[in-house]
């Protein structure tokens, strides 16, 4: 049997946690898991049914009904959120900010942690998230936390805009990336913040290659202990 190895990868919006997941998820065999995407599905189902961000009974009731899937194909990580596919629907600046909404309703947080540890558990996983290290797996093997300036992460954000063609002007990206960032951080539940022992990297003037590089040299480390 191959010994568990939890990775968790945390930090605020745009500095650059979801590439470099699924950069490492691919090089060394480890499922990913994007915690994020599942908040998101809240919020676009919410927002399906009407349920509005504040209502946590209602919230409650679509967690418990609510299934997610993930579907891995060479072009990329599809989402399903009960049946209908939602990989694209679920990344517009509307969802950003209704799966910031919704995750602050601690209802919400108890239903989605409980899955996540499940689908983590006896794994070789790689998570990505704001609580993935504080909270999902406190006891996770290795912790990551990854930060960037908010304008760097902003100029990230908006070219992944452009990409898919819904690119919003740099000011307003930047403006709501910070406005998450301090949803996301002064929330009474689980809120953004690097675990004590994170190993902390600043991705600020770095390329996506470094900072992959940097992790994997962890990783390796981490792994190799006692065999
Ligand atoms: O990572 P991503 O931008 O897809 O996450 C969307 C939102 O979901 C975040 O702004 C945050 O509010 C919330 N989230 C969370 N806990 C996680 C992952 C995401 O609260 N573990």
């Amino acid at each position: 049997m191959q010994k568990r190895l939890i990775v968790t990868i945390d930090g605020p919006s745009g500095a650059g946690k979801s590439t470099v997941s699924k950069i490492l998820a691919a090089r060394l065999g480890l499922t990913y898991i994007d915690t994020g995407a599942m908040y998101r599905c809240v919020a676009w189902e919410a927002r399906r049914q009407g349920i509005a961000p504040d209502d946590e009974p209602g919230l409650e009731e679509l967690c418990r009904r609510l299934k997610i899937e993930f579907q891995w194909t060479p072009a990329g990580n599809r989402v399903f959120c009960n049946g209908t596919e939602v990989t694209e629907a679920i990344r517009t600046p509307e969802m950003d900010m209704l799966a910031s909404a919704v995750s602050r309703v601690p209802a919400v947080r108890r239903a989605l942690v409980q899955r996540q540890r499940q689908m983590g558990e006896s794994g070789r996983v790689i998570l990505e998230g704001r609580d993935a290290g504080t909270v999902i797996f406190p006891d996770a093997e290795l912790k990551i936390y990854l930060d960037a300036d908010p304008e760097e992460r902003g100029r990230r954000r908006h070219r992944e805009q452009q990409q898919r063609g819904t690119a919003m002007p740099l000011a307003e990206v930047v403006a709501e990336i910070k406005k998450r960032d301090h949803n996301d951080s002064t929330r009474a539940h689980s809120p953004l913040q690097a675990a004590p022992d994170a190993r902390v990297i600043d991705t600020s003037g770095m390329d996506i290659d470094q900072v992959a590089a940097a992790i994997t040299s962890l990783i390796e480390e981490v792994d190799s202990h006692g065999n």
